[in-house]
């Protein structure tokens, strides 16, 4: 479903991403791990549009998307949850559900509105109130909250437990997994090794740019190499 092919990507002469090879197929939880400044949101950030590569090709769904712009990319069905979650301070709960569908054809429905409801029942409770009020547990189900209201094919998901507590943590992973049974594809991208490669069906390791393992996600949890670096000895 997603292909990236050799990609560089540079900030002016810093090289962050190396010729980096990796694919997606459709039904998969892929999971890309690595230390900070491996390059890993750099790559999420060039697939997503909002970065060019120097050199490289990403494709989705056969189609070369490396020079496409963000808002198409995501009309075709790639949607991303940014680090950091970014959700729009000012806008209830509701209306940055509203946003996520903007790029939508047939408009947001309320039957949209209620499968993410059920998934994040939190944000029923709080639909009305201020998203900047939000807890940062709550604030990560809106975000992802919004993508899905975009309906994508392929989530892109850029650390999605970063500063919150394991109670949380447990339960966004839970909704990832369950997402992925709904049948929506997902790179996730992540510092916690350990849940991210305990919930992919593959993953890939990222030291300073380039990729230096592949293999499953239980391969990779049982890998010597990985548990020196990622998983505590
Ligand atoms: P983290 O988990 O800390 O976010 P990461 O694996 O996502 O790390 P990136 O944010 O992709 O890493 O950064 C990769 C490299 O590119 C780092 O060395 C970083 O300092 C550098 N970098 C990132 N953004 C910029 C920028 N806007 N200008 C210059 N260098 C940057």
């Amino acid at each position: 479903m997603l292909k990236i092919k050799n990609l560089t990507v540079h900030y002016g002469v810093i090289e962050a991403v190396h010729d980096v090879s990796f694919e997606v197929n459709k039904g998969e939880i892929v999971s890309l791990i690595g230390a900070n400044g491996a390059g890993k949101t750099t790559i999420l950030r060039t697939i997503s549009g909002l970065l060019r590569p120097s050199r490289g090709e990403i494709t989705f769904n056969e189609q070369t998307i490396t020079k496409t712009p963000p808002q198409k990319i995501v009309a075709a069905g790639l949607s991303q949850v940014p680090e950091g979650r970014h959700v729009f301070s000012g806008l209830t709960v509701q209306e940055n559900l509203e946003m996520g569908a903007f790029l939508r054809k047939d408009g947001a429905v309320k039957s949209d509105y209620e499968q993410v409801f059920e998934k994040f029942p939190v944000l029923k409770e709080r639909r009305n109130q201020d998203a900047a009020t939000l807890s940062g547990g709550e604030q990560q189900m809106l975000a992802m909250g919004r993508a899905l209201m975009s309906k994508p094919e392929l989530l892109l998901l850029d650390e999605p437990s970063m500063g919150l507590a394991p109670i949380f943590i447990k339960e966004i992973f839970n909704i990832i997994e369950e997402i992925k049974q709904q049948g929506t594809t997902i790179l996730l991208i992540e510092q916690n090794a350990k849940m991210a490669l305990s919930i992919a069906d593959r993953g890939y390791v990222l030291e300073t740019g380039s990729v230096v393992l592949n293999g499953t996600g239980e391969e990779l949890l049982a890998s010597d190499e990985v548990k020196k670096a990622y998983l505590g000895g």
